[in-house]
């Protein structure tokens, strides 16, 4: 007889508790045929996959594969697929909710929702298309909620190592984190800037960011998310002067 609202209790109080002290993000992540996730890979005998990167700068991100056949555009193969394109994708196929699933105030006791989609296209940069110019992009820069990553590259498609670092990175955009949170080898690096062996890892800087931040500064789709490159004043002081970003205080 205690069933049904013993079951309810349960389902509603265990999310809450796991995120409790800790803000939680789920990813959402589709793909295309003819594509595949981006693969784990072991560094040092250490096993290292999206979760891994982001537990280890303090982030409890779930990943949920969810549909694996969407249909690729009607589109040339060397032609991009747009950014408008890619957001009605994510209208099509995106189910878990814009903004946070509970209602709580706080960042300590939130989900978050993300979502992500590999598309078998190139994608393209500042509305032109160049064909293996860009392995992945954050293209919902208002909300910082949506990702895309093009697997018709080749790097994507023949490097597994690339392919998760460029997965972490532009979740890392998502958070609102820059490339010049990055320090020559961390996971906000530019690939065309690094200086040492790419490391999954976050830099010093973006690891302050995601641990002391303002949630609305950092979580993707929070109630009232500031865009990507509003930052709070010491972050701002971070950014490199000849990246080409407008830094706008987040409060
Ligand atoms: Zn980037
Ligand atoms: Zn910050």
């Amino acid at each position: 007889m205690f069933t049904p609202p013993f079951r309810i209790l349960v389902s509603i109080t265990v999310p809450v508790v796991a995120c409790l002290l800790v803000s939680c993000v789920s990813l959402e992540f589709d793909r295309m045929t003819g594509t595949t996730f981006p693969p784990q890979h072991t560094v040092n005998g250490q096993l290292v996959t999206l979760e891994s990167i982001f537990d280890d700068a303090g982030i409890a991100l779930t990943v949920e594969q969810d549909e694996t056949g969407i249909q690729p555009l009607n589109i040339a193969a060397d032609e991009c697929i747009s950014d408008a394109e890619l957001s009605t994708l994510e209208n099509g196929h995106r189910h878990l909710s814009l903004f946070p699933s509970s209602a709580c105030p706080f960042d300590f006791c939130n989900t978050y929702h993300l979502y992500g989609v590999v598309v078998n296209h190139y994608g393209e940069v500042l509305d032109a298309c160049i064909p293996e110019f860009i392995l992945g992009k954050m293209w919902q820069g208002h909300t910082r909620s949506a990702f895309a990553i093009f697997y018709r590259t080749n790097t994507i498609q023949t490097s597994g190592p690339e392919y998760l670092r460029t997965t972490a990175h532009e979740i890392g955009h998502a958070f609102n984190l820059h490339h010049s949170d990055g320090d020559g080898t961390s996971i906000m690096t530019q690939s065309d800037d690094l200086t040492g062996d790419p490391a999954y890892r976050f830099s010093e800087q973006s690891r302050d960011h995601l641990a002391n931040h303002p949630g609305q500064c950092k979580f993707p789709g929070a109630i009232g998310a500031a865009p990507f490159t509003w930052v709070v004043n010491d972050h701002a002081a971070w950014a490199h002067p000849l990246e080409e970003l407008t830094i706008t205080d987040c409060q």
